[in-house]
């Protein structure tokens, strides 16, 4: 079973998105990008993550970056959900190496098709 892990500040996302994941898929939310990090350094490791952008501790864009510049995260894909409809963040985001970004409020279940191309 792939494991995904969800970090949003709402806990009502991780509550949402773990309806439509937790059968197929092993599934963990984090509210934050610190705690991701902390359960990365205690060895987890997940076929990807989907992140928030929006969020009080460490932003989703500042996550992607420490992700991307370490060897060791930095091939696991990433897709970003925003509250923004924003090109310029959208192309920025991309650019820094985001796999996919999403646009809040999305149906789970384009959230689960995108994932699905990315890595079955
Ligand atoms: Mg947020």
């Amino acid at each position: 079973m792939k494991k995904i892990l969800l970090i949003d500040d709402k806990a009502s996302i991780g509550k949402v998105v773990s309806i439509y994941f937790s059968k197929e898929y092993d599934f963990i939310y984090l509210e934050n990008p610190i705690k991701a990090i902390e359960w990365l350094q205690e060895g987890n490791y997940p076929d990807l993550i989907i992140s928030d952008i929006r969020m009080p501790e460490m932003t989703g864009d500042v996550f992607l970056r420490y992700m991307k510049k370490n060897e060791l995260y930095k091939s696991i894909p990433i897709v970003m959900l925003s509250s923004e409809d924003s090109t310029t963040e959208r192309i920025k985001l991309l650019e820094e190496g985001a796999a996919d970004y999403i646009l809040k409020p999305f149906n789970p279940l384009e959230l689960k098709v995108r994932i699905k191309k990315i890595i079955d």
